[in-house]
């Protein structure tokens, strides 16, 4: 018999590949990922998507000392971001499939990994990981300017030559001369030249495979509904169908679907405030020409309203989306009735009703006006795909990693804020920290169940009030085409 630690973890999402992955490359631990969906990476995890930004701005220093370890190659894992990146030039797939072959049922027991592709073989302008960032907000707008500047001075002390951009000039010139672009909403900022994307779909499928062949095992098609609970001990999971699985740790990395997971009649755990909010994205294909001529633009990102867009990826493909307060999705999770059991769930392309991905009108809308004032000759084009991807977040934007205080053996995983992929290759170094009881002191307490901050930790900024989804609010198929009446000054 194995004389190593059984652990189960909950969601295959960047939280649990990457704690899998620091478990396996230890030793010590027989690790399981279990996840609900059916293919893996779940399409609709937040971890699954086309593009993330890996080097967005950090006013946190706690964390801009991780974003050093993310981006430091000896760690084991930081390629993670590498092969996705290499991966932009070789995908050819429509958008509905993340350009990647995801895991499915039948994958599991076999082993995909495939070779990563030496980061200097894809790479324009140090590649898609160092396209550039700025980071914009509008002279008018307090809450994103103060972030802005701290962002800056955090960047400055973490050795990035950081430029500030003092007028919608300085930003043109960080384009190249045949792209057009707008007045930037007379944002001012800085531009990070080491900033950049990673193609995030199929840096999670890496990992998943790479746990795989470190011989951790993937289970796609595993629901948890409820835990077997012992005293302080929880034994194992139940997943949807009545199997049990029993281990000595259980680790929740269920991102979003986390609160309501702990809300379940066969749950029934308490957890700190955190809440799923849905974030509004939109996808526009570039023709083959437009395609070349936007490559080398850097990420934008305002500061201010949430706004941002990418370059575009290998299959001409740009996304942009807003980091918003976001949309609650409340169900009521038992008969009771109570309060505790109305929690907000993700509404996601795999909810029955919800597979066309419409987003709310208003912040159609707002993707539309935030491109019209960057790029004015794509302000009118028809999006080809529109999505609500969920955070899981906590009240400042520090992420929830703590055991539980009620479980010996039962650890939390979650409350990412709409930031944590860009930690991929290291979070889960944290997290197996934090399960050796040895977290690092700049995160430890904010990251845990105690007494955990309430005011501005500088984790995060958003603009905004946080509101509820509403159906009859969404978009229809009709809105995503040319919209009428836009016009911005360039
Ligand atoms: C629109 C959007 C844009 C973002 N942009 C950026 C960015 O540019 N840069 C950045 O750093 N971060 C970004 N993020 C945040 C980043 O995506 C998240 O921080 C990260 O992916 C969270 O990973 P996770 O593992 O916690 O959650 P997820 O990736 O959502 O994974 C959770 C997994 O748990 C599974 N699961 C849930 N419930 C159960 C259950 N009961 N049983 C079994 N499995 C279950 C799900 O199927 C899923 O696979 C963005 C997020 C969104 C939504």
């Amino acid at each position: 018999m194995s004389d190593k630690s059984k652990v189960i973890i909950v969601g295959a999402g960047i939280y649990g590949m990457s704690t899998a992955l620091w478990m396996l490359e230890e030793g010590g631990y027989d690790v399981t990922i279990l996840d609900r969906a059916e293919t893996l990476p779940a399409p609709d995890a937040a971890s699954c998507d086309l593009n993330k930004v890996t080097t967005a701005p950090i006013t946190s220093s706690g964390l801009g000392n991780l974003v050093i370890a993310t981006n430091d190659l000896r760690t084991p894992t930081a390629d993670l971001l590498y092969p996705a990146s290499a991966a932009l030039r070789l995908c050819s797939s429509p958008p509905e499939q993340h350009s990647h072959k995801p895991l499915t049922r039948a994958d599991h027991s076999r082993r995909r990994l495939r070779r990563p592709i030496p980061r200097s073989a894809c790479c324009r302008r140090g590649g898609p990981l160092a396209s550039g960032v700025i980071a914009l907000a509008h002279p008018t707008m307090p809450g994103g300017q103060k972030f802005v500047s701290s962002a800056y001075t955090n960047c400055l002390s973490m050795g990035i030559s950081a430029q500030l951009v003092t007028s919608s000039s300085d930003i043109r010139a960080k384009f190249p001369g045949e792209v057009r672009t707008g007045s930037f909403g007379d944002r001012v900022g800085y531009a990070n030249p080491k900033g950049g994307w990673a193609e995030a779909g199929r840096a999670t499928l890496v990992g998943l495979e790479r746990v795989q062949k470190l011989g951790g095992k993937v289970l796609p098609g595993k629901e948890v509904v409820g835990m077997i609970k012992q005293g302080r001990e929880v034994r194992g999971v139940r997943v949807k169908g009545g199997e049990e699985i029993r281990g000595d740790l259980v680790v929740v990395c269920a991102g979003a679907w986390t609160p309501g997971l702990f809300a379940l009649p066969e749950v029934k755990i308490k957890l700190p405030k955190i809440e799923a909010t849905g974030q509004s994205l939109a996808i526009l294909q570039l023709t083959p020409e437009e395609q070349v001529k936007y490559a080398q633009v850097p990420v934008i990102f305002n500061l201010d309203d949430g706004w941002y867009i990418f370059p575009p990826n290998a299959d001409g493909l740009v996304k942009m989306a807003i980091h918003a307060p976001g949309y609650t999705n409340p169900i009521p999770l038992s008969s009771s009735g109570g309060e505790d059991d109305i929690v907000s769930v993700p509404r996601t392309k795999l909810t029955p009703g919800a597979e066309d991905g419409m987003i709310p009108r208003e912040m159609l809308a707002r993707l539309r006006r935030g491109l019209a004032e960057v790029y004015p000759e794509l302000q009118d084009r028809e999006y080809v795909q529109t999505r609500l991807c969920w955070y899981c977040d906590t009240h400042t934007g520090d992420w929830l990693i703590d055991y539980h205080p009620d479980f010996d053996n039962l650890v939390v995983a979650t409350g990412d804020s709409g930031h944590a992929f860009k930690y991929a290759p290291i979070i889960g170094r944290e997290i197996l920290r934090i399960i050796k009881r040895e977290p690092i002191p700049e995160v430890g307490a904010k990251w845990s169940f105690g007494d955990r901050p309430t005011d501005d930790t500088g984790a995060d900024h958003r603009d905004g009030v946080r509101q509820v989804l509403r159906v009859e609010d969404l978009a229809r198929a009709e809105d995503l085409k040319v919209p009428v009446g836009i016009t911005v000054a360039a």
